[in-house]
């Protein structure tokens, strides 16, 4: 038997639930959203955007991990340039034709064509035809305020930190010896005590994570209590742990774009994490996972 057994409006938006009971006390739920009733605001990159589908609209009865939102950009328009820094998305143009900017690439894009935004990529997208631009921007995890900034991630010219500098230039080393690029320097006083790279592909070795051949590299160096431990991407749990033992008090990191890591878990035993956001860093990570997926799951033992 199918009966509705609600309807509301909720900020303007239409939804109606549906319940039927299948054999007896298994119960399904139906759930349409209806754009018509949408409201509509402008929100931080320009576009008029209607949150058509977002999970924590429904509480409960939604556990989805994506967002979709309705937007509009008019003739002439275009969007601010911003970035989503976890969270990766996808537009569906449904009408209208548009220019699509991602990072340093510009291609035209028209209605029936999907296009995939990377997290940590800038983006805008510009409406180049007469009529309005309409498209769906789906985001995976679903859309959080605090994911999305103004720009970019901060660029190298405006980073003057010498010490990430060195640890990218590990990574890089890293890099063209056909390893994962992830590079590490650890630092006492002002001064790069020790220095490595990830050598897991180089040397057949699974443990050989920048983070550990820093801290190999350094030696026995006794008290690491006026330490920073520098990498470009988050410590995964196995660094982290090592961290965590030395009680080294602090870590700075490229990013944490590309990889979530072990960040809480090192706050929650008192370490200070300081992530840079650093857009040469991700552009690294993003560029080495799209072109080598099994090294990189393998690597994050996610295979
Ligand atoms: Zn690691």
């Amino acid at each position: 038997m199918r009966m509705p057994v609600c309807q509301g409006v909720h900020q303007g938006l239409t939804r109606t639930f549906h319940s039927f009971d299948k054999e007896g006390d298994h119960t399904a739920t139906m759930l349409i959203t209806n754009i018509c009733s949408l409201p509509y605001q402008e929100v931080i990159d320009k576009s008029l955007l209607g949150e058509l589908f977002h999970p924590k609209q429904f509480g409960d009865q939604v556990s989805t991990r994506y967002s979709i939102a309705h937007a509009r950009v008019a003739a002439g328009q275009a969007t601010l340039p911003h970035t989503l820094l976890r969270s990766s998305e996808v537009y569906y143009i449904l009408q209208g034709e548009a220019m699509m900017h991602i990072g340093n690439e510009t291609e035209p894009v028209s209605a029936g064509q999907l296009v995939y935004i990377p997290p940590g990529e800038v983006q805008f997208i510009e409406n180049i035809g007469d009529c309005e631009l309409i498209f769906l921007a789906i985001v995976d995890p679903a859309w959080r305020a605090e994911d999305e900034i103004l720009g970019q991630p901060v660029s190298s010219s405006e980073d003057h930190d010498p010490f990430m500098t060195e640890a990218i230039r590990e990574a890089k080393l890293g890099l063209s010896e056909g390893g994962i690029p992830i590079g590490s320097v650890l630092v006492r006083n002002g001064e790069i005590i020790g220095r490595g790279h990830n050598r897991r592909v180089q040397e057949g070795d699974p443990m050989i994570h920048a983070e550990i051949d820093c801290l190999q590299s350094a030696g026995r160096i006794g008290s690491y209590k006026d330490c920073t431990l520098y990498s470009t991407l988050m410590p995964c749990h196995l660094c982290a742990g090592a961290v965590v033992q030395f009680q080294i008090p602090e870590v700075v990191v490229g990013e944490s774009v590309t990889f979530e890591g072990a960040a809480v878990f090192m706050r929650s035993h008192g370490v200070r994490v300081v992530d840079l956001n650093h857009q040469d860093c991700i552009s690294l990570m993003n560029q080495f996972i799209k072109e080598n997926p099994q090294l990189w799951n393998e690597d994050i033992g996610t295979l």
